[in-house]
């Protein structure tokens, strides 16, 4: 096998043999050649149903002809200038348009890059110092943040980094997912709160939905403690609709961070809020900020694309119903086998917990049997269908996957079913 032989290559020269956590897997990774709509193929001639979707951005599935053409056009004009650019105001338009907390954006190169620049204009803006964070919630791999973070950090079992030092992690506070008593607690007792960062649907723990009035006791206790609320919507938005989970939950944040999806596949982040807090960015107020690529056309232009796109060809109503009917006849498979299995999903993102009890916060979630969810991982994988190899991260659909797909898929999942429980 190719990709073996290169995975062994890799690992002599890149740390783990790969550029990224997530992308590790046993015994080796597929090494990618080419991808088009809903398939991954192999340099070993195998192909996938992809249901990774590069962790999330694909929702017009992989290789667009429009965005594809309109990348063309652009790197004909060149592709990194360090001077503005009018599509930024273009792409700026069109999030304040669709997202209900914008008003001002601040465009970045990653969702990392994003969650640590709304971190730090939450401090500043409120001179106050700590943050709170949801055990098992992931929003990129800085300091702040890497404290029982989800993602490869739970997939790996090491939810905190070596090298961040303890005075960084004692500005986090961790609590549960949808526990309200726990922040109404930490608020109470601590008034340094700078800051309460989640994901108002976990995306990387699984996929875990927030409990009926969740989202609005949250809102309604940081607005009393003047704590800004920061939805990461790095996964959520764009994905749940064109105004992410603030639309579809219809709660308000005061900052978003925004990625993935935004890029279509691009290199991207974004923060935005209201103009009164994102005036302190530099260089308009002091809260410093900046980068090279920070809205670089190639990016600018694809997210542009996308978005029309979109909007244009129906892709969330398109996701939104393939993700139904497969998760529709994967919860009969699971009934009619009586396995214990809980299935999550909004929109068009699923995560499949190998586990008894229902999943509402990340202690529910590792209390699943995560290496028999990796067995049928594989066995899936032998069958077409590729799952992200882990059982902490969400499944995706693009409005590229169509009805054969899903039947195709759904006969891959029975019969790993039936291995894996034999
Ligand atoms: N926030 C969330 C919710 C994410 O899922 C991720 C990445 N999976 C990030 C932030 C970090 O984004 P990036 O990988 O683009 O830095």
């Amino acid at each position: 096998m190719r990709s073996e032989e290169l995975y062994e290559e890799a690992k002599k020269l890149l740390c783990g043999g790969v550029n990224s956590p997530v992308r590790a897997m046993k015994p080796y990774p597929f090494y990618t050649k080419n991808a088009k709509g809903p398939m991954i193929f192999d340099i070993d001639g195998n192909s996938y149903i992809d249901y990774c979707l590069a962790y999330g951005p694909l929702i017009l599935g992989h290789a667009n002809p429009v965005i594809m053409e309109s990348i063309s056009r652009q790197l004909e004009m060149g592709w990194s200038y360090g001077t503005p650019i009018e599509n930024e105001i273009k792409l700026a338009k069109k999030i304040v348009r669709h997202v209900p907390c914008v008003e001002m954006v601040r465009f970045v190169n990653t969702g990392t890059e994003a969650t640590m620049g709304a971190i730090r204009l939450a401090r500043g803006f409120t001179g106050k110092n700590k943050i709170i964070k949801i055990e098992g919630g992931f929003h990129g791999a800085h300091d702040s943040v890497l404290v029982k973070a989800g993602s490869g950090a739970t997939t790996f079992g090491e939810p905190d980094s070596l090298g961040v030092p303890e005075d960084f992690a004692r500005n986090t506070i961790v609590i549960p997912f949808n526990d309200v008593e726990a922040l109404e607690n930490i608020v109470e007792e601590d008034s340094d709160i700078a800051g309460f960062i989640l994901e108002p649907v976990m995306g990387n723990a699984g996929c875990i939905l927030p409990k009926n009035d969740y989202l609005k006791e949250i809102r309604r206790i940081s607005s009393r403690k003047d704590v800004l609320l920061i939805f990461d919507e790095v996964i959520t938005g764009f994905r749940l609709g064109m105004g992410g989970a603030q639309e579809y939950f219809k709660v308000t944040p005061d900052i978003v961070t925004l990625g993935k999806i935004l890029g279509a596949g691009f290199p991207i982040g974004a923060f935005g809020g209201r103009k009164e807090i994102m005036e302190f960015i530099s260089p308009a107020g002091k809260v410093y900020q900046a980068g090279t690529f920070n809205a670089n056309p190639i990016s600018m232009c694809a997210s542009l694309a996308s978005m029309d796109e979109i909007e244009k060809g129906r892709a969330h109503e398109k996701a939104n119903s393939a993700c139904e009917k497969l998760v529709s006849g994967l919860k009969d498979l699971i009934e009619d086998s009586n396995l214990k299995i809980q299935v999550n999903q909004i929109t068009s993102m699923f995560s499949m917990f190998f586990s008894e009890n229902p999943v509402v916060d990340y202690k529910s979630a590792i209390s699943g049997d995560k290496e028999k969810f990796l067995e049928f991982q594989r066995l899936l994988m032998k069958k077409g269908v590729f799952f992200p190899p882990s059982m902490f991260e969400t499944c995706f659909l693009s409005c590229t996957h169509d009805g054969s797909d899903i039947e195709l898929t759904l006969n891959a999942i029975e019969s790993a079913l039936r291995e894996v429980y034999l």
